[in-house]
């Protein structure tokens, strides 16, 4: 089923309680693989709207996705939504990415780009950018993909600040045939909240998913955010930073935080969806929910029983 029809589903009450998804990578190794699908599918009882598969260009992870998003969907039974990057990738690899996608009966791509090579050169491929990848989806499959899409609340770090510049690029993907916007991770709720007042603005109408990284060790935690070139409000660094050496305490004081901000977000009323990049990981993920009164305890206890495969409404 396609993401945005199971949020319509999902909100039909204006008092339904914020929905959740969660995101994994392709793991390295074969037994990594068996150890995710067994996370998954015990996360999975938890409810989720969709889980998604990260995509790695080049070599054999990339096929590797389009394994994963085939177990998920069809042996699994999981709501899946494949990540498709078109950078550096040939036209028959992306070809038969959609088509297994197709064929698993997977109804979801995230549209991205990818990252460029990082010598500096010129990407290969047939296609520049996202919007090049969703038109080219949209000319061979029509309505039957539903098109993600990634979205920078604090800016692109190629468009230098240039805020204004990288929601028209947003617009023009949407305006192609994007049909929800997954966005790049965020600690400053405000600046979030008002990028969702800006790109509505700007007439960007499809649904904005958040995406919410958990705090699970303060280097992590500073990594990451360097990475992804994000603002980190003076309050994180104030409860975060006397705690920095004790993992227990920051993974605690770091989940506080992240729940709060969550519940500004809701309360702003920008969003009804919480996308957690998981890092193939399920305690942090699961205190955020906790937190959130969107799990219970019983529920995390239960997904942990052997008799747990028939609690899911879902399959
Ligand atoms: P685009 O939308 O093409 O934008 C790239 C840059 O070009 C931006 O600066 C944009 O403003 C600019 N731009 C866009 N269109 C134009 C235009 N027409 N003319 C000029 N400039 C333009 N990477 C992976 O390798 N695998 C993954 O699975 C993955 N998952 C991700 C999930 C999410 C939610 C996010 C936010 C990112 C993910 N990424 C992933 C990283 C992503 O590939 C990089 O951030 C990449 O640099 C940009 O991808 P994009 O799809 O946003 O590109």
């Amino acid at each position: 089923m396609k993401i945005t029809d199971k949020l319509s589903h999902a909100h039909a009450s204006e008092q339904a309680p914020p929905t959740f998804s969660f995101e994994f990578f392709t793991p390295k190794t074969t037994q990594g693989v068996q150890n995710l699908y067994d996370r998954m599918d015990r996360m999975y009882n938890l409810n989720p709207l969709f889980i998604d598969i990260t995509w790695n260009a080049g070599g054999r992870l990339s096929t590797l996705t389009t394994e994963m998003v085939n177990t998920t969907s069809t042996v699994l039974g999981l709501e899946t939504c494949m990540h498709l990057t078109c950078t550096n990738m040939d036209l028959k690899l992306i070809d038969d990415a959609l088509q297994s996608a197709y064929d698993s009966g997977c109804q979801n791509i995230l549209a991205l780009r990818g990252d460029p090579p990082l010598d500096g050169s010129e990407s290969t491929g047939d296609f520049k950018y996202a919007l090049h990848l969703i038109k080219y989806i949209k000319s061979k499959y029509g309505d039957h993909f539903n098109i993600g899409i990634a979205g920078y609340p604090e800016g692109h770090p190629e468009d230098e600040g240039d805020q204004a510049k990288t929601i028209e690029f947003l617009k023009a993907k949407q305006d192609a045939g994007g049909d929800f916007i997954v966005t790049q991770m965020f600690y400053d709720a405000d600046r979030f909240i008002d990028w969702c007042h800006k790109i509505r603005e700007a007439g960007i109408t499809i649904p904005v998913i958040p995406g919410i990284m958990p705090i699970s060790t303060y280097a992590a935690f500073l990594r990451r955010a360097k990475w992804s070139e994000i603002h980190i409000p003076q309050h994180f660094m104030e409860r975060l930073t006397p705690i920095k050496d004790d993992d227990a305490k920051v993974r605690e004081e770091g989940t506080q935080l992240v729940i709060e901000m969550c519940q500004r977000i809701v309360e702003a009323g920008v969003v009804n969806h919480l996308h957690f990049y998981t890092m193939n990981l399920e305690k942090a993920t699961l205190m955020i929910l906790e937190g959130l009164n969107l799990v219970s305890k019983q529920q995390i206890t239960d997904m942990k029983q052997p008799w747990r495969k028939s609690l899911n409404p879902n399959r």
